[in-house]
């Protein structure tokens, strides 16, 4: 039952959001701008729409527990390379600026990715908590909400009263996340609970198609937390998953326990969660699958449209999304009616939209980042239709939040499809698709640059749904990665890797 605050403390909100890339990113680096373009600041947060997100949960949150929102500023970055130091300073010296203004305030709750990294700063999650924490001193409750993707810290831990994970993938539980942290906050501010916090890191790195929430066995690892949730005296569990496409010695699984008031029994708790973790570390490997394999499965269910999730350009972590293994291998193999979402590939949608639409033109799709992604798909198109990339996701995930994916064209050969795009981003639900005139539940093949968001609104349309491995930048054969700062043995780099 939510606590109804009575004296109306100040709640200073805020969060800086990036999930940073350390191989083969594009574009190398964030830059200021980057973060700009995503970035909220003071009064502008309190007019959030009804939007899926952690700082809409915080705000409605706070408000309907009776607290004042004391806005900050709120800036993300699709994930991508480092942010130099100056871009680190200029963005946290701006919530540390807006709360120093603010103070004083009762409580402090950040949105904070949990895998930021900067030039020298392999935890910058922790710098930023570390430095809030230092403003505000030991006694104001500071809470953080982060990522499922999370390379949580001992440093994080330390600055922050509390800690919440996302716990779904898709992440589809941004708002509730946050409300439960506002609610933990309001508790505390009146003396309700006292928090104790417990942190364990896990030598493990978590394959990315072993987090979907749906699914056995990321289920059981919810259900697990959930089991937690009910034990007398737990205020809350998480397990972050990691993200493992930086060489960072922060890199890794978690288990974090609050409990109200017990250090002892926090720690028990997180160690027997880690414990669990630990134990089952072979479940959340996968096997790579190309994708002839995957779509031979697919046939032989005849389950239509077979979902290619080309998880290693996943545009969503970090990948150029310009790779085109799989678009070549529908137009050479005439795989159809069939769609590649999204191509990132800015000097085609300028080709399309010189031409105009339904002009026919040849092009040479993709394949321009880097060699890693392959060579261009050369193609005859037909210019279906056109956009200046804005739209409103329509969920669950990010249910409400408007979309803008730059210049954008559908372009279509003998029904294979392709929509190229300018700005990076990955493929969340179908709100895009049909904006532009495209049918996706009518294709036969789909094949997405994503991990796993796109369920969110492809699930349901799909028959059957494969994460494969194509020639891209972000492997998910942890073994393929050139790791070289990890600083300690890890599973399943090594077999001896230990939690002791
Ligand atoms: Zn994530």
């Amino acid at each position: 039952m939510p606590v109804r605050l009575t004296m109306n403390p100040r709640i200073a909100v805020g969060g800086i959001e990036h999930e940073t890339c350390g191989f083969a990113a594009a574009p190398c680096s964030t830059s200021l701008e980057e973060f700009e373009r995503y970035m909220l600041r003071g009064e502008a947060l309190l007019r959030l729409g009804a939007a899926n997100t952690i700082m809409d949960g915080f705000v409605k949150g706070v408000r309907r527990l009776g607290g004042e929102v004391v806005p900050l500023v709120w800036v993300k970055g699709i994930s991508g390379g480092p942010a130099s130091r100056a871009t680190f300073d200029a963005i946290t010296s701006e919530l540390l600026d807006r709360l120093r203004q603010a103070m004083p305030v009762d409580g402090v709750l950040l949105s904070l990715h949990g895998s930021f990294a900067a030039a020298g700063i392999d935890d910058a999650d922790g710098a930023v908590l570390a430095a809030v924490r230092e403003l505000v001193g030991p006694d104001c409750p500071v809470m953080a909400v982060h990522d499922l993707h999370c390379n949580l810290t001992r440093e994080m831990a330390r600055s922050a009263d509390v800690l919440v994970v996302e716990r779904t993938y898709p992440h589809t539980d941004m708002a509730e996340r946050a409300f439960h942290a506002a609610d933990l906050m309001a508790r505390t501010i009146v003396g309700e609970i006292r928090p104790r916090m417990a942190f364990r890191s896990l030598p493990l790195l978590w394959s990315a198609g072993k987090m979907i929430t749906a699914e056995s066995p990321m289920l059981d690892a919810v259900d697990k937390l959930h089991e937690l949730d009910q034990q007398p005296g737990v205020l809350t569990a998480s397990i972050g998953v990691g993200y493992q496409w930086i060489d960072s010695p922060v890199v890794g699984a978690s288990t974090v326990v609050v409990t109200d008031g017990d250090a002892a029994f926090a720690e028990q708790c997180a160690d027997e969660l880690g414990q669990w973790a630990w134990d089952r570390r072979a479940d959340w490997q996968s096997e790579p699958l190309t994708p002839q394999s995957a779509i031979a499965r697919g046939e032989a269910a005849a389950a239509f449209p077979i979902l290619l999730a080309e998880q290693g350009d996943n545009t969503g972590g970090g990948a150029p999304g310009d790779a085109t293994q799989m678009l070549r291998l529908f137009v050479e193999q005439r795989l159809t009616p069939s769609a590649v979402l999204y191509m990132v590939d800015p000097e085609t949608v300028t080709q399309a939209v010189d031409a105009g639409v339904g002009a026919e033109i040849d092009v040479h799709v993709g394949g321009k980042s880097q060699a890693e992604v392959g060579p261009p798909v050369p193609m005859k198109v037909r210019i279906r239709a056109l956009s200046d990339g804005r739209f409103t996701y329509d969920g669950p995930m990010w249910a409400g939040v408007e979309g803008d994916l730059g210049p954008a064209a559908w372009l279509e050969q003998e029904d294979v499809h392709v929509v190229v795009i300018s700005r990076r981003q990955q493929p969340v639900d179908l709100a895009f698709c049909r904006s532009l005139g495209l049918d996706c539940s009518r294709m036969r093949y789909l094949a997405v640059k994503s991990t796993g968001h796109f369920r969110s609104g492809f699930a349901p349309i799909a028959g059957s749904i494969f994460n494969v491995d194509t020639k891209s930048l972000l492997s998910h054969d942890f073994r393929q990665l050139p790791y070289t700062r990890l600083g300690r043995k890890m599973f399943p780099l090594q077999d001896d890797a230990s939690i002791d």
